[in-house]
């Protein structure tokens, strides 16, 4: 529920009448008839190679992508059932038929996001094309962004882009990581003056190495090796500073700085010292994603457990299979180290 709220507070345009008969079936019954939001990793290449990225920072090979009929003949079976799209990678605008396929998703009159790091952007395309948001993912001030990221100019371009786009129609998305804590305030700052009107705020997804060693790898069939960032968690003084200045960031930019997941106290100090957390998965119960080779899998942090492949299965039918809800009851009982610091849980 909780996780609902947050969503359509920072995407208002999203709610259409399926979205929200989808939204109230899963607050009511815990499923759906079908997937409210449709993650659509479209590429796997990307033009950056940002440190804590889990494509890049892992040292992952680039998987073949679909081809361009592929997508719009997927677009159009999903189309009757209006979820919400969200577009992401690798780097969308790497792929040179993005603003034909973003033209058919609006065409078909679906809700739809996408994430990006803007370099590649084009403004003027994309000011015609009616997307409901782009989410600019930028990491800290510009020395801190254009290090992390490993582009000397990267900020600086990203910046003139949401500067040329509708204010209303512009996120800007960032992770919490070692590299950026100490700039959190200046840049959300820096960021608010330049007229942009909500910033997303991501704790860091990450797993320890003692728990990546120890992660199962498969149990009943179901792949479940973990494809998030691998990293050892904060010190008590670094997680106790950065609760003070989360603190302080909500209550000065209320309705503005939205943390995700939201955690309280305790959470956030079990989040970052690398301990077990009572989070359970909400999110493969109502939105799932797709690769871009096409596989259906549950979310990104699970890449490897493949439920299905968009080139030869229906959506919907991998959506309701025994397959799918056998998966989430596992997933419900077995607490894994990947769903413990987990943003979409
Ligand atoms: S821009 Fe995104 S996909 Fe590309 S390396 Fe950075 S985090 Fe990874
Ligand atoms: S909590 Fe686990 S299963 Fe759910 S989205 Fe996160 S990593 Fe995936």
């Amino acid at each position: 529920m909780r996780d609902f709220y947050l969503y359509f507070k920072l995407y208002p345009r999203l709610l259409n009448t399926s979205v929200i008969k989808n939204g109230l079936s899963y607050i009511w019954a815990r499923k759906t008839t079908f997937p409210l939001t449709i993650n659509f990793l479209i590429t796997s290449k990307c033009n950056f190679k940002c440190k804590m990225c889990s494509f890049y920072g892992s040292g992952q090979p680039e998987t073949p992508d679909l081809s361009t009929p592929e997508i719009i003949k997927f677009i159009k079976t999903i189309s009757s059932y209006k979820p919400i799209i969200h577009i992401g990678g690798g780097e969308p605008f790497m792929r040179k038929d993005i603003y034909q396929i973003i033209t058919e998703i609006k065409k078909l009159g679906m809700p739809l996001l996408i994430t990006t790091n803007g370099y590649l952007l084009d403004t003027a395309k994309i000011k015609k094309l009616d997307v409901d948001y782009i989410i600019f993912s930028l990491y800290g001030p510009p020395q801190v962004h254009n290090e992390i990221t490993g582009i000397t100019d990267a900020y600086e371009i990203a910046l003139k882009k949401i500067k040329a786009l509708p204010k209303e129609r512009v996120i800007v998305s960032t992770t919490v990581m070692l590299e950026n804590v100490d700039y959190l305030e200046e840049f959300i700052k820096t960021i608010l003056e330049h007229g942009i009107r909500k910033i997303k705020v991501e704790n860091l997804n990450y797993i320890t190495p003692q728990e990546y060693e120890n992660h199962p790898s498969e149990i009943n069939g179901y792949i479940l090796k973990p494809t998030t960032l691998i990293t050892p968690s904060f010190s008590h003084s670094q997680v106790q500073k950065l609760w003070k200045r989360i603190g302080k960031l909500k209550t000065r930019y209320r309705g503005k700085f939205f943390l995700k997941p939201d955690l309280d106290k305790k959470g956030f100090f079990n989040w970052y010292l690398g301990r077990e957390t009572n989070i359970s998965c909400n999110f493969i119960r109502h939105s799932i994603f797709i690769d871009s080779d096409g596989a259906i899998i549950p979310c990104q942090f699970l890449k490897d457990c493949k439920l299905g492949n968009i080139t030869r299965d229906d959506v919907k039918y991998v959506w309701r299979s025994q397959n799918f809800e056998k998966f989430r009851e596992l997933i419900d009982r077995l607490n894994l180290p990947v769903c413990r610091r987990c943003c979409k849980s």
